[in-house]
């Protein structure tokens, strides 16, 4: 005979248990990490999502695969990536989160036995609740590479903390993306617009009118103005999202 749900919790109440609330944002500080390829990707695809956890308290980090430089394979920092890492530092004030950087070149992302491990090192090292990156099916092989270097960290730390994959530049970048999750971005966009344009060297007109084109669907199909989706990995445990 098949158990339903009043058996289990008619059972359950037998046992003496409750069933305990769904674990709420707010409840306790959380560890965030947003993974983009490069300095933009976090505050474009997710910036709305990051201000909401930052202003509930939560401490946000954005992990940058690389500095946006433009002497690879050196390595060395150059004129672009001071640059760059400078917009990331101000786009991170105005999201109340902090920058991080994995190191890689922009262009050359590498994937292979040593960048998994250290992706993963600097991930256990972090100890996040919850991670952001990348959805896989995307034009830009940085994207791609840091998106599997994050879905290897999570698989080689027994799949601890929660698992998202975000949206960003659709059509150019992202592509073929089924939402299982919004968050409301209407208080916040103002300000994810802002952290947007501390990127100014990078065509932020341009970018942002695509961004914002999204967010408004995404809000469209949640029932906000506005709204940033997501995709919760399957085996990954329930958000929390704020
Ligand atoms: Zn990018």
């Amino acid at each position: 005979m098949p158990i339903n749900r009043r058996d289990l919790l008619a059972g359950a109440a037998a046992l003496g248990l409750q069933a305990l609330p769904a674990e709420s944002p707010a409840s306790r500080k959380l560890k965030v990490i947003v993974t983009g390829g490069h300095p933009g990707d976090p505050e474009y695809g997710c910036g709305g999502t990051i201000a909401r956890y930052a202003d509930q308290g939560h401490d946000v980090a954005l992990l940058y695969l690389n500095r946006g430089e433009k002497s690879c394979p050196e390595r060395a920092a150059d004129a672009a990536a001071n640059v760059r890492v400078a917009e990331a530092k101000r786009a991170c004030e105005i999201l109340k989160a902090r920058p991080l950087f994995a190191g890689q070149c922009d262009g050359h992302a590498v994937v292979d036995e040593a960048r998994y491990r250290e992706f993963r090192e600097l991930i256990e090292a972090e100890r996040p609740d919850v991670l952001f990156t990348h959805w896989p099916i995307d034009g830009h092989r940085d994207h791609r590479a840091i998106s599997t270097l994050a879905y290897d960290a999570w698989l080689a730390t027994g799949k601890k903390f929660a698992f998202y994959y975000y949206e960003v530049s659709d059509g150019e970048d992202t592509l073929m993306f089924p939402p299982t999750g919004f968050v409301d971005i209407t208080a916040t966009e103002a300000r994810k617009r802002l952290a947007c344009y501390a990127h100014a060297s990078q065509s932020p007109d341009r970018f942002y009118a695509l961004q914002s084109q999204v967010t408004r669907f995404r809000g469209v199909e949640s029932g906000h103005v506005q709204a940033e989706a997501f995709v919760r990995h399957v085996l990954s445990r329930e958000g929390p999202l704020p």
